[in-house]
């Protein structure tokens, strides 16, 4: 590989043009290309990428800049982040020794990034050093997946107890590194261990390849039965698909994606050579995921499973892909069978076919308000409330109108009616949809937690959120809102009214008061590290000053600190184990 040394060399290098295409499908304009801008929400193109310079510009969000800059945005990465990926996509080495525009947590990024491809390897050569007789091999076998979908999606086994845990030691990352790449995890007791265990490895890559994270499928029967690596620096599960990786460039060639909801679902159609697909990762499908498929395709066949769970997730995700003016179809395949099974029951070929001919998404909901056959004035109404919201979210004034009419003719209901009630539906989404798409809410998932936790009907998830320090209440990022809550005022400020609305529709929720008292736990945690480090630097600072007066006050705070935190740490781990043996 060719070592380049400066951005300069680097951008000489590159087509900016072949990169803006990974992302974007731009059409000539003169000697501009023009796109929807992936930046913000429109409907007919201002987005430009001017073909000599290959500089990019907005006209409706005024971004602009060259092709590392929009590697920035569309990443969500840092500069030297930008940098690398476009190195990769060269194909060129990049290293300088000090970067001004590196940061600590673009460092921390690396370190992560670096940890989780150790564990890839690892787990990849755990699979294939598995005996025959091995519970990974038999599962892999009885799921008839295709050894070329083992390499080509290079899937893992968990392995043996212990051995990734000393592995990672030994090439010098320590324990608490492990945990924040979600390799490890921290126990109650302050051990740390192995995160997947017996567990058939999916990794999860991000659109440059790179390895994010992971999920597992237990082999032992233990639940959960499918486990992610928690959100870390680089995991955001709303923000990826799985499998996308490797099928966008077939979803771009058939112009269509077929949306599944698992791991097992995904690689069952892998493994059987439908390899247009993408999965989302078992949580409700995000806007952001929606904007993801946009950038390959307009068309999305989903293909959830149809029993009563399967069809509401479905339900939720069809206002978010209209939204993004996607095409949505719905595939019919037989009640209760999720699409791993499906396929296998019904045969590929089959299918195939069934996703030829999937339903219009207001046929689905047809079906599924009228179970096929015939409306009574119930049904018609819910049928009705079902669609409107829907229809609300469709932005092309054609198909709007195609939709209006073919729900006419199926209910007999006037059109003008129907157009009235869409348009207060519309009013009621396009807020909602706005609060949906602050990406400034960078909320963490525990203190999300913990604002559920006060808006909960649960009364023993408010007790034990109300008995927490108040002073860790106040550290948050979120603690105005908190505190307000706490103390049951009402909320009136726009912007913390839009917090709480972010909140109410995030995937994250809890999962019982064992997962509440987690939260609380490493928020506790966070604060007490926190603050120690503050008295320490001051504590440092005083002694430099030759202040010794007061670095003996400090010293002395500081002490009793430690030894309240360690009672504090302690007492929690006593209530989180007692709550455990509940
Ligand atoms: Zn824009």
């Amino acid at each position: 590989m060719n070592r380049i040394t400066t951005v300069e060399e680097l951008k000489a290098l590159v087509s900016p043009m072949n990169v803006y295409e990974d992302y974007l499908r731009l059409s000539q304009r003169g000697r501009r290309r023009s796109a929807l801008c992936p930046f913000h929400k429109e409907k007919t193109a201002s987005f430009f990428v001017d073909t000599e310079s290959g500089l990019f510009y907005c006209f409706g969000c005024h971004k602009g800049g060259d092709i590392i800059k929009f590697i920035e945005e569309i990443e969500k990465c840092s500069f030297e982040e930008a940098v690398s990926i476009l190195a990769r996509k060269a194909g060129v080495e990049f290293s300088r020794d000090k970067s001004p525009r590196a940061t600590v947590e673009g460092k921390q990024r690396e370190r992560i990034i670096q940890i989780l491809s150790l564990s890839l390897k690892y787990y990849k050569d755990s699979l294939s050093n598995a005996g025959e007789k091995s519970l990974v091999k038999k599962y892999i076998s009885e799921r008839q997946i295709s050894k070329e979908a083992v390499s080509e999606l290079s899937l893992g086994y968990s392995g043996e107890r212990g051995k990734l845990f000393s592995l990672l030691l030994k090439e010098g990352f320590r324990k608490d590194e492990c945990a924040s790449a979600g390799v490890l995890q921290e126990g109650r007791q302050g051990e740390y261990y192995e995160y997947f265990r017996e567990r058939l490895v999916f990794p999860i890559f991000d659109l440059q390849g790179r390895t994010v994270g992971f999920g597992g499928r237990t082999l032992i029967g233990e639940e959960p039965k499918y486990l992610n690596t928690r959100e870390t620096a680089v995991f955001r599960k709303r923000e990826l698909l799985y499998g996308l990786n490797f099928t966008k460039e077939e979803i771009r060639k058939e112009d269509k994606v077929i949306l599944v909801e698992g791991y097992m679902d995904f690689l069952s159609l892998f493994s059987r050579g439908v390899k247009n697909c993408a999965a989302s990762l078992g949580t409700s499908l995000t806007p952001n995921q929606a904007s993801l498929l946009k950038r390959y395709t307009n068309n999305v066949v989903l293909v959830y499973d149809f029993d009563t769970a399967g069809k509401s997730a479905m339900e939720r995700a069809l206002p978010i892909l209209l939204a993004q003016g996607l095409d949505v179809k719905v595939a019919l395949i037989p009640e209760g069978k999720d699409p791993d099974e499906a396929i296998k029951a019904i045969g590929a070929e089959e299918y195939r076919k069934r996703i030829e001919n999937s339903l219009t998404f207001l046929e689905f909901i047809f079906y599924q308000y009228s179970k096929g056959n015939f409306f009574s004035l119930e049904e018609k109404l819910r049928f009705l409330e079902a669609v409107a919201g829907n229809i609300a979210e469709i932005k092309d004034p054609i198909k709007r109108e195609a939709y209006l009419n073919e729900l006419s003719d199926r209910t007999g209901v006037k059109k003008s009616l129907i157009t009235e009630k869409i348009e207060k539906m519309g009013t009621i989404h396009s807020v909602e949809k706005e609060l949906l798409n602050e990406e400034e809410f960078e909320i963490p998932e525990d203190e999300q937690l913990i604002i559920k936790a006060l808006l909960s009907a649960k009364n023993d998830y408010l007790k034990k959120v109300l008995s927490m320090p108040k002073q860790i209440l106040q550290s948050l990022k979120t603690s105005t809102l908190v505190m307000k809550l706490v103390e049951g005022v009402e909320i009136s400020d726009e912007r913390e009214l839009k917090t709480l609305a972010f909140v109410n529709n995030s995937c994250h929720e809890i999962n019982g008061i064992k997962n509440l008292e987690g939260a609380i736990y490493s928020l506790t945690k966070d604060f007490l590290d926190r603050r120690r480090q503050e008295l320490t630097a001051k504590l440092k600072e005083a002694k430099k000053r030759g202040d010794n007066e007061l670095a003996d006050i400090i010293f002395r705070e500081l002490s009793s600190m430690i030894a309240n935190d360690v009672k504090n740490i302690q007492n929690m781990r006593l209530e989180l184990k007692e709550s455990k043996d509940d």
